[in-house]
């Protein structure tokens, strides 16, 4: 995310993280580069300019020059402004009706409908709510079918009425048989078009008065920059739009649009998209934004993904398991299955503190952990509850079964050995003695 403008960022500021001595000359020179930086990253001029001016005001109104580290207060200052120019605090939607009425703009392409579904399954698992989904493209009898997957796949009902062409009646009869059948949240996904034109923005705004949603959110692809402004502009010129959800970001985004939407149209980003599938949603937090533009992480996200994915049962079982030796392959399996549901490794990656740099250029598969699944997936249930029995003409059978080598089989087995022991011994409250081992 943003890789180009972090490491812009990074140079720019590298001599006031205490890599020279700091000057007038080199704040003028460093903010130069900070605008630069901004600029590439499909910024809107004037905003880049005005943040410069910002951060230079600021740092001469606290004296930046004479105090102990002026370094760290520079780069403070600048991600306190990056954090506000996104948007302050985070900011939540508004539930307040029975039912709440969400209903969601934006162009064609831009990602509505997968938001549509990853919104009601995130609604669905995190505040216990009830959506119904309502398919109000009447042009694009596709994009009805698109959203029933979706639904089918989060287990959530869709209301849709094919072949009626008037959405303003459609909208109104999915919020009354949401009434009818005790949904408290009715998401409305509605036609795009290509670019902005009047007969869209006549219908969005036909639909939008007759149902006088809660919540209006206006959905944009990340990685149309400027465009994605100027067409937030347009809808926000319409609509009066409660809040921006930014999609796509798990893209090579420039990062143009999450910094300048929020000045541009004076709406909070709310959420973000970061991959395709259903659970690629996350609140949209300035602040924690701002970290890994900053390329300082963000590992409150991280241990966050973490704490979604753990389940107390599951975790007191493995437990059991290991103090009676008993931790297999197919436990091994499933503690890969849930660090997947955390999303994909790049990103997760670059949420570590200075890893997102290092790892820049090393390309991380997304699906890193393909050959070790298949290898565990060749192997008998016998082999994977008492690893010990593979011999080698096992290890040749699962190599030849799951197209791996029995070099990938051996070192997998090694890690499996290694890790097994190191649970062992975490167990008995060896953490003491682990910590030893690591100083020594
Ligand atoms: P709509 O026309 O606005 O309803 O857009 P869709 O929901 O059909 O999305 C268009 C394409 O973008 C689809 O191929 C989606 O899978 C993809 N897409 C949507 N959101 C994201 C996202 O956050 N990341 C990525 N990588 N792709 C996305």
């Amino acid at each position: 995310m943003f890789n180009n403008l972090s490491d812009k960022l990074d140079k720019a500021l590298h001599v006031l993280k205490g890599h020279g001595s700091i000057t007038e000359v080199n704040v003028a020179e460093t903010l130069k580069e900070v605008r630069r930086a901004l600029l590439d990253a499909d910024v809107n001029f004037k905003i880049a300019k005005q943040f410069t001016n910002t951060v230079k005001e600021k740092a001469l109104g606290q004296n930046v020059l004479t105090t102990l580290q002026p370094g760290q207060l520079m780069v403070k200052i600048v991600k306190d402004e990056l954090t506000q120019l996104m948007g302050g605090d985070a900011e939540g939607i508004n539930l307040s009706g029975n039912p709440s009425v969400i209903l969601m703009s934006g162009l064609q392409g831009s990602g509505k409908t997968t938001f549509s579904g990853k919104l009601a399954n995130y609604l669905k698992t995190k505040k216990t709510k009830k959506p119904l989904l309502v398919a109000c493209d009447v042009y694009r009898p596709a994009a009805i079918d698109q959203l029933h997957i979706v639904g089918d796949q989060i287990n959530v009902e869709v209301y849709s009425d094919i072949g009626n062409s008037d959405p303003v009646a459609i909208a109104q009869a999915g919020i009354a048989h949401a009434k009818a059948n005790g949904h408290n949240v009715v998401i409305i996904d509605t036609a795009g078009r290509l670019a902005v034109d009047e007969a869209m923005m006549t219908e969005i705004s036909n639909i939008h008065k007759a149902i006088q949603p809660q919540e209006t959110l206006f959905v944009v692809d990340s990685m149309t920059g400027q465009d994605a402004v100027n067409t937030a502009k347009a809808f926000n010129d319409i609509l009066n739009f409660d809040g921006v959800i930014l999609t796509k970001l798990d893209g090579d985004t420039r990062g143009g649009a999450a910094i300048s939407i929020k000045s541009v149209v004076n709406k909070p980003i709310k959420f973000i998209g970061t991959g395709e599938k259903m659970e690629a949603i996350d609140v949209f937090y300035p602040s924690r934004m701002a970290d890994r533009i900053l390329g300082m992480g963000d590992v409150v996200s991280l241990v966050e993904r973490a704490q979604e994915q753990y389940d107390e049962e599951e975790a007191r079982k493995l437990q059991k398991k290991i103090a009676k030796n008993q931790f297999g392959f197919d436990d091994f399996l499933k503690q890969i299955q849930q660090i997947k549901k955390m999303g994909n490794m790049k990103d997760l990656i670059g949420m570590i503190p200075g890893a997102g740099k290092m790892m820049k250029d090393v390309d991380v598969d997304d699906d890193a952990f393909k050959g070790i699944e298949a290898i565990i997936h060749s192997m008998t249930p016998d082999e994977r509850s008492t690893p010990s029995v593979i011999n080698a003409s096992r290890k040749k059978r699962i190599a030849k079964g799951s197209g791996t080598s029995v070099q990938e089989v051996n070192q997998l087995l090694k890690q499996f050995t290694q890790m097994s022991k190191m649970m062992k011994m975490m167990q008995g409250g060896g953490g003491k003695r682990m910590m030893q081992m690591m100083k020594n």
